[in-house]
């Protein structure tokens, strides 16, 4: 398939953020998944009234309890299939993914004796990770922090069952969970640093297109955003409540168009960042010759069939992961002002004339473009490093700061958002070095300056007006016409003043041919913060 791939997160012609793509950056080799069953049930069968589970579940017909493996039985399980895969790779690093039942459906100390056999490194070598299945009602503080605990020996996702985002849906696959019960696990997995993976499932009975793209959307939403995302289509299994739903008539599935369709828009709202772990399952269904015995279509099982439908539609319609999200998304929903928007309270916020960081966002917003270049000269705790990187995926960032800690702070913001890809640029440097760090002909597209101290930091550092005003003049040579640089400015103390009279002084007197200068300011508040905005003009 001939194709010019700009899609940042691939390697090849995916226009998608490819699983192996990012195993690949992490690890630098081969890293493949090897799936265990440790004998885990799910509280949803073992333990509620009727022990029916969801209405698609093959699995109470074989895991109706926990029936825990020991060690040896799973360091073996292990390596057997390692030694199977090992003919097909050489030099692979391995994923131990606890899949079947619910892996998390235990006290902490079985939790402990499980996931710590795969740790031997004398039993078991190259293991780069573990993933961990499990229902969002089988995590709790206690768990988050046995995770957090064994995240710190070795790389840990647990990847949670949502299926869907709509309680309705819920309720009629007897999920056996509301919606909120997700978000407290998911809100308490990010509290302990743990990165998420949420599974979905098209085609659910009652659901339309619109539906299943809420729920790629209340994905994007989230908060940080997950690791990853799984979507499947719904598969039938005999002996299933859906199967006899299915005989009376009362489901009707997706053919493999629609099924194309809806992941195509899920994946054009879910930011690129998430990277996609499937696009579809690939189902284990023994009487496949049988379509009245099973009634999952044939196209279903041809997992790679519908990989390669889905890659060409995305070609073809010129579209990829994220086009919705980000600038396209700011664009569009434009009117509702929802971007990185998390409550009513914060839309009203953000439209404050005294808030001064979404005004100057605001104006920053003017430069934002896909594969954009930016920088971030006051780097501070990373917030408008992130904020662009949020808004434009493709962009490139340069940001600075001299304080060490300053740096420190944001990569790790920028990881847990997933949002620190190879092209953002976290330097600590004064800004007045920038040139140093960008190639030769680098033109910007936007600059930001965030003038004083480190948020919580020491007082006595702050951004100073000899380099800041060498860095402007340098930062507006090189910006693209069209480009905004924006400067918050803060009065309150000595530097800042010195700083503010300088720099409205410089924008004063600039060529009114080739920039337009804004001043923003709360007139009856002398020492309030205020903004100062530069946008090169085209020439005519
Ligand atoms: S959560 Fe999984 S294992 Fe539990 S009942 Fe539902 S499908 Fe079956």
């Amino acid at each position: 398939m001939k194709n010019k791939n700009n899609f940042i997160y691939s390697n090849n012609h995916k226009h998608y953020h490819t699983y192996d793509y990012y195993l690949n950056k992490k690890y630098g080799v081969k890293t493949a998944k090897i799936a265990i069953n440790a004998g885990f049930s799910c509280p949803h069968i073992n333990q509620n009234q009727n022990g029916m589970g969801c209405i698609y579940c093959g699995e109470k017909y074989h895991n109706k309890n926990n029936n825990l493996l020991s060690p040896a039985e799973i360091i073996s399980q292990f390596n057997n299939k390692k030694t199977a895969l090992a003919k097909k790779w050489k030099n692979t690093k391995y994923i131990a993914y606890f899949q079947a039942g619910s892996n998390t459906f235990a006290p902490v100390s079985e939790l402990r004796k499980i996931y710590e056999s795969v740790l031997d490194t004398d039993k078991i070598e190259n293991l780069a990770g573990i993933d961990i299945a499990t229902r969002p009602d089988c995590i709790n503080r206690e768990i988050a922090g046995y995770l957090s605990e064994l995240n710190k020996k070795i790389d840990i996702t647990v990847e949670l069952g949502l299926q869907t985002c709509h309680d309705k849906t819920a309720e009629f696959i007897n999920r056996g969970y509301k919606l909120e019960v997700f978000e407290n696990a998911y809100k308490l997995l990010a509290e302990y640093k743990i990165p998420v993976t949420v599974h979905i499932i098209n085609s659910l009975p009652g659901e339309t297109p619109e539906m299943m793209t809420e729920t790629a959307k209340y994905i994007a939403n989230l908060n940080p955003v997950p690791l990853g995302v799984k979507i499947h289509m719904l598969y039938i299994e005999p002996e299933t409540e859906l199967y006899n739903l299915y005989q009376a008539g009362k489901i009707k599935l997706l053919s493999k168009e629609e099924y194309i369709d809806i992941v195509i828009s899920q994946l054009e709202i879910l930011p690129p960042q998430i990277i996609i772990m499937r696009l579809t399952g690939d189902p284990e269904i023994p009487e496949i010759n049988d379509i009245s015995e099973n009634p999952t279509p044939l196209w279903v099982r041809k997992k790679f069939a519908v990989i390669n439908d889905i890659d060409k539609q995305l070609i073809k319609r010129g579209t990829y992961q994220g086009k919705l999200s980000g600038f396209e998304y700011l664009k569009k929903n434009h009117e509702d002002n929802i971007l990185n928007m998390e409550s009513e309270n914060e839309y009203h916020n953000r439209l404050s004339l005294t808030n001064i960081l979404s005004m100057a966002k605001r104006l920053f917003d003017i430069s934002i473009k896909e594969n954009g270049i930016y920088a971030d000269f006051t780097m501070g705790k990373g917030n408008d490093t992130l904020y662009i990187k949020k808004a434009c995926p493709s962009c490139k960032i340069y940001a600075f700061d001299i304080q060490k800690e300053a740096v420190e702070i944001t990569k790790k913001r920028m990881e847990h958002e997933n949002c620190l890809d190879g092209n953002v640029y976290l330097i600590h440097d004064s800004h007045a070095n920038f040139k140093k760090y960008m190639p030769e002909d680098t033109e910007l597209d936007g600059a930001i300056f965030n003038l004083g101290y480190l948020p919580g930091g020491d007082k006595s550092i702050t951004t100073k007006i000899d380099s800041t005003l060498f860095c402007l003049k340098e930062a507006l040579n090189i910006l693209k016409a069209g480009g905004v640089t924006v400067i918050s400015v803060y009065p309150g103390h000595d530097e800042g003043t010195k700083e503010g009279e300088k720099i409205l002084e410089f924008a004063a007197n600039l060529d009114k041919k080739q920039f337009d200068c804004l001043y923003h300011r709360l007139i009856n508040i002398p020492d309030a913060p205020f903004i100062i905005a530069f946008q090169k003009k085209t020439p005519k």
